[in-house]
Order: structure tokens, then sequence, then C-alpha cells
């Protein structure tokens, strides 16, 4: 909806785009392509059939990783997991009542990862992951802001120092990336606070608009850089890099293949 100054007289130009902009107009077209997102639930359920053998599963990753991983073993960890998936032997570690009753004294996650809410990609899933494991947050393309998100985002390896390692996963056929590119180019505004969803990729899609190619997939990519290099600028993350290791790095997932190409 285009909000109209008082006593001011509605130009040609501006009754076209308050048609193009009417609410029904606009909210059916975000909600069409926004079909796809779902915030998602709880994920740390997923493995608790087999207890026993989740049990065993974790002991052996702890024999692995003894103390808490750095930044490189840590994207190693997330690496193999996501290799396990995308192959179909997901082993769930983490995930069993004894992990759980462990955990609930302590945690010392060993990652951050900034996510798309995308129903598709939760990261503990497609990392192989289980609980006490990371710190995630999710936002319609992974967007930021410089207040509540970006807080939660410090929040992790300021208050943990064993979460040393800093992921940011964009997706393929990214929903929130299609209805930003539709909104942009319509010159519209998305119903409710959506929009502030779409003004956060903004700079994403004018990095992308020039690049030859599939305009919502370099979209995609140049949104996770984008967040990877202002996360880098934050001054307490910026800091946390000098004196803790922090490494932050940037991912790109594939729906079908399940795979998580590092591409920052
Ligand atoms: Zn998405």
């Amino acid at each position: 909806m285009v909000a109209e100054m008082p006593g001011r007289m509605a130009a040609p130009a501006d009754v076209a785009r308050r048609e193009r902009c009417a609410p029904g107009a606009g909210t059916a077209m975000t909600r069409r392509k926004l079909a796809g997102i779902a915030v998602t639930a709880a994920l740390a359920a997923a493995g608790l059939t087999d207890a026993g053998a989740a049990q065993a599963l974790a002991a052996s990753d702890e024999q692995a990783y003894q103390g808490t991983p750095g930044p490189r073993e840590a994207l190693q960890l997330l690496m193999e997991g996501n290799r396990r998936w995308s192959r179909g032997r997901a082993r769930h570690p983490h995930q069993s009542v004894q992990w759980r009753w462990h955990v609930a004294g302590h945690q010392d996650p060993f990652a951050t990862v900034i996510s798309c809410i995308d129903s598709r990609v939760p990261p503990e899933i497609v990392f192989d992951r289980g609980i006490g494991d990371m710190f995630t947050i999710r936002t319609g393309a992974q967007a930021l802001d410089e207040s509540v998100v970006l807080g939660s985002i410090e929040f992790g390896p300021f208050n943990y120092s064993s979460a040393r390692l800093m992921l940011v996963l964009g997706h393929q056929k990214c929903g929130a990336i299609a209805a930003a590119i539709e909104v942009i180019e319509s010159g519209c505004r998305a119903p409710g606070h959506i929009q502030a969803v779409v003004d956060a990729l903004r700079p994403a899609y004018y990095v992308a608009k020039p690049q030859p190619g599939d305009l919502a997939d370099n979209m995609t990519r140049a949104q996770t850089r984008l967040t990877v290099h202002r996360l880098k600028q934050a001054p307490l993350l910026r800091k946390l890099m000098t004196t803790n290791g922090l490494t932050i790095v940037g991912g790109h997932y594939y729906l079908r293949s399940g795979l998580v190409e590092i591409i920052a």
C-alpha cells in the first residue's frame, strides 16, 4: 500500500501505482511467492526412536573430538554431517535421551548457523547434528537487521567461547528471495512486516541485477556473501575474530542433492 500525503493531489502515475499495489493484489502476490516458506518447528526430536544406537554414536562423536573443536574442526564436523545427510546416511548424533540429560546442565555449542526460515533447510538436520551443537538464527533469506537479529547472532559467540565457527547458509529456490524480487520490481510494498525483509534484501538485489544468469540464484548467493561481509564488520564479532579466532563463512544449500557448498 502506498501512503498518500494529506492534501496532495494524486498524479496519474500515483493512481496506476495505487492500483498495482492494491492490498488484495499485493497480498495475493506475496502469499503466492511465500507459499513455500514456513517457520520450522522444533528440530531435536528427529532421532529419538533408537536411543541405544544414538547414545553409542554420541559417545563415538565425543571420542573423535575431545574438547572443543576449533573453527576448522567445527566446519569439518558440519560438512561431514552434511555428506552423511546427502547420502541418506544420517546418524542423528546428540539426539539421545542420555545426551539430552547431559546438555541439560550446560552447553558448549561449537557453531552458530544463520539460515533461512525455509521448512526444507533446518540446520540441525542438513548438517546431521543434534541438540547442544549449534546456535541457530533463522530469518527470511538469512536477512540481517541492526537490532534483535544481529544481537541474537552475537549472543552465542560472545557468551560461549566454544562457538568459534559462524556459518551463513543460503539455499536454492529461496521463496523470500523470489518474493523480494517481485515486490522490488513491481514498486509495490509487501504486506505487514514482510516489507522489512524485502528492504533488507534490497542490496543483494542491486548486486545481482546486472549479473548474467539466473537473478534469484545470483541474488541468493549475493545475499549470503553480503551477510558474511556485514557480520565481519560488526564491532563485537570483529573483536571475537581477533580474540577468540571466530571464523565466519558462507554456504549454499542444494535442495535435491542436500549438499552444502562453501561460497564465502
Ligand atoms: Zn529461503
